[in-house]
């Protein structure tokens, strides 16, 4: 058994201008590619071949010896994770419960917004910006460094958008607060959030 990558749930192009083919050809096509590729490799010299992602995650997390292992595995899970939180004709507001939510624990949308485009910005180089739920369905911003995932800290992972520098150069050079606002207004996929929320 080894990883492999899902097709995206788009064509690469679908998302431009927002997000170009060129992008995808890049952050999809080999920076993803190559943390399946060694998180596989790493995957069977530690003996953790058969075992789930996230339980690959979650054992890599709390072992310093296998930091090769966890941040291959979770760079895996958390792009997997991004390509379904972007859809052509995205933004716009969540439905249903998931709305509620989101006013009862932020005031408003636009609370939530912007404490989200704030994670994004203010998280100092690489990293990835998330709205997660905890246990108790509370929902909350969180912002992870390098490969972090809120899934070490029990969290549950609702929407993601990936902050590292190759998410966006070619698109936005080093425009990351720019990048942040078109996510949220073009691309967002509250449907795969709001799914995340009720299951
Ligand atoms: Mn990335």
């Amino acid at each position: 058994m080894s990883f492999t990558q899902e097709p995206l749930p788009f064509a690469d192009n679908a998302l431009e201008p927002h997000m170009s083919a060129n992008t995808f050809s890049y952050h999809y096509g080999k920076h993803h590619v190559a943390y399946i590729t060694n998180l596989n490799k790493l995957a069977e010299e530690k003996g953790l071949a058969s075992e789930s992602l996230e339980n690959i995650i979650l054992k890599a997390s709390k072992d310093d010896s296998l930091s090769g292992l966890f941040n291959n595995a979770a760079q895996h899970y958390n792009h997997a994770f991004f390509w379904k939180c972007l859809k052509p004709n995205g933004g716009g507001e969540p439905k249903g419960a998931l709305a509620e939510q989101i006013i009862k624990d932020f005031g408003s949308f636009e609370a939530f917004k912007d404490e989200f485009k704030t994670a994004g910005v203010t998280q100092f180089g690489s990293g990835w910006a998330w709205l997660v739920a905890d246990s108790n369905n509370k929902l909350s911003v969180v912002k992870t460094a390098n490969a972090g995932t809120p899934l070490t800290d029990g969290l549950k992972p609702l929407l993601v958008v990936d902050v590292w520098e190759h998410a966006y150069y070619l698109d936005f050079q080093n425009a990351r607060p720019a990048f942040l606002s078109s996510f949220l207004d073009n691309l967002a996929n509250w449907d795969f959030a709001e799914s995340n929320f009720t299951k």
